[in-house]
């Protein structure tokens, strides 16, 4: 019963997500007001606000004007069901306490809004890495799940990782977010982790960047949103640890 309640407590922090980055991007208010269709504004009824379901329910059109709902909708609510409820499993495994099932749980929040944003907008907006900043550091200095010395050279060390291509390519390789990006991995996961979560992101990348330029859906100067590969680079270490870096190892000892 209770991996059901938290998998429905994950659709619906899901819908709250879905809504902070449409009216981050919009400029809205998150906090204030209904939530409108993004065609005609007709404010969406209760009933029309079941996670996933609704969605489908209403076979992804809105019930006044009938225009088309994004997608991003249901597969943001069912993405972070899964997600905590494998963290949850996780926990009940034995695997973490319950302060860090509730750590993990805050970071995977920040994690898919800037996976999601930057998805969509090929942007990692501070809004979201810096106040993810503050957060990782209150909550790993307090549930000290990562030593703290390997949190601020883990930030410092992936921060300037980001910061010397900036410099070096004039900003045209990445952003000032990749450097607040590089920064909050660190501060997430500590230095050797979060070196993992780069490798991991870099590969990511590299693999679907291939399987694009292969099937001609992208071109050498297509943008890459490498945010949302170091987002899954730092959800995947977040849940499983230290265990790729140890196989990793294995191979060679
Ligand atoms: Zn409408």
């Amino acid at each position: 019963m209770l991996p059901l309640f938290i998998f429905i407590l994950g659709l619906c922090i899901g819908s709250f997500l879905n809504v902070a980055i449409f009216r981050v991007h919009d400029g809205i208010s998150v906090a204030k007001g209904r939530s409108r269709c993004q065609t005609c504004e007709e404010p969406i009824t209760a009933r029309d606000l079941i996670p996933v379901l609704s969605f489908f329910i209403l076979r992804g059109r809105c019930r006044k004007c009938k225009n088309v709902i994004s997608w991003q909708y249901p597969l943001v609510e069912f993405s972070t069901g899964l997600l905590f409820l494998l963290f949850y499993l996780k926990f009940e495994q034995g695997g973490i306490d319950l302060l860090t099932l509730v750590r993990d749980w805050i970071f995977l929040g920040f994690l898919i809004v800037i996976f999601v944003y930057d998805f969509r907008h090929l942007f990692i907006l501070d809004r979201f890495t810096v106040p993810a900043m503050i957060v990782a550091i209150i909550l790993n200095l307090w549930i000290s799940p990562v030593p703290a010395l390997s949190l601020i050279s883990g930030a410092i060390i992936l921060g300037s990782f980001f910061y010397l291509q900036f410099v070096i390519s004039n900003g045209t390789w990445v952003g000032g977010g990749d450097v607040r990006m590089g920064a909050l991995i660190g501060l997430m996961l500590g230095l050797s982790q979060g070196l993992v979560a780069l490798f991991i992101a870099y590969l990511l990348g590299a693999i679907i960047g291939v399987i694009l330029l292969l099937s001609k859906r992208a071109g050498r100067k297509t943008p890459i949103a490498f945010g949302t590969f170091l987002a899954v680079g730092t959800i995947v270490i977040l849940f499983f640890g230290d265990v790729p870096l140890q196989l990793y190892l294995s191979l060679f000892v």
